[in-house]
């Protein structure tokens, strides 16, 4: 962040806008950007912006009921990646200053702090800082076969990789490894990590790893994995576009890889 007021009280007249209204973001006549002129009657008087980026802000409003919205997912195919960028991590800002409002510990309000992205409790002065929930997301492979699951919320014949929460006190590779025993019931090796992502859904980073198989039977977790089996990496089923999932992008390239090992 550079110089300037980290949270001004009005929008600078060149700055860009992200409006939201609870988890969904408003529309500017179809456009994800407002400027200080067009948010300014929706925006009120004292409003509360958010530092997103250099001279881009985003605001929680509460009204505004009469103005057309969008869910932060439907946007995901329409937009750039550097539009992308901006609304996840406004999405997340909103997201963590709703739920941040009073302090923790003594209870009164929070207040944004002059010079870093930090909610302080005006009483206590606690400091809050934006939080980020860490995860893993595992491809396991075993040649020629990949290991992909649906679990009872999936796109009916919607396979993805497995994934999970790190628990405190966890290594990334120990929350791999678990995850797997508990989800599918298998042992894996030769794990490592390959690439990450921001998912704003609320606020996770999903951490990508491909993992050898080792040892085991595929059993699913009840209520948690409704199918789980072996694909061939030439018949697969549908799975997460690698566009927008690091799932998509781990399974594209390993399926890519194989195919180069083939040849
Ligand atoms: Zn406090």
């Amino acid at each position: 962040m550079t110089s300037g007021t980290l949270f001004p009280g009005r929008p600078p007249a060149s700055a860009r806008l992200l409006l939201f209204r609870r988890d969904r973001i408003l529309l500017n006549g179809g456009e994800v950007f407002w400027s200080a002129r067009t948010a300014g009657p929706l925006l009120g008087e004292n409003p509360q912006l958010l530092p997103v980026a250099e001279d881009c802000f985003a605001a929680d409003l509460s009204g505004a009921d009469e103005a057309e919205s969008r869910s932060l997912r439907s946007l995901l195919f329409s937009e750039s990646d550097s539009e992308l960028e901006l609304l996840s991590r406004a999405s997340q800002l909103v997201y963590w200053r709703r739920t941040h409002r009073f302090c923790g510990l003594c209870g009164e309000s929070t207040r944004p702090g002059d010079t870093d992205r930090v909610l302080e409790c005006v009483a206590c002065g606690h400091q809050f800082f934006p939080r980020i929930n860490p995860c893993v997301i595992v491809l396991v492979t075993r040649g020629g076969e990949i290991l992909l699951a649906r679990s009872a919320r999936y796109r009916s014949g919607f396979y993805s990789c497995l994934a999970g929460f790190i628990e405190i006190g966890e290594t990334p590779e120990q929350t791999l490894a678990r995850e797997v025993r508990e989800e599918v019931g298998l042992e894996v090796e030769n794990i490592r990590y390959a690439q990450s992502q921001s998912w704003p859904f609320p606020s996770q980073l999903m951490l990508g790893f491909l993992a050898d198989y080792r040892s085991g039977e595929i059993v699913p977790e009840p209520g948690e994995i409704e199918d789980a089996r072996w694909f061939s990496v030439s018949d697969l089923p549908n799975i997460p576009s690698s566009n927008i999932s690091v799932a998509g992008k781990l399974i594209e390239g390993y399926v890519r890889s194989q195919r180069k090992h083939e040849q």
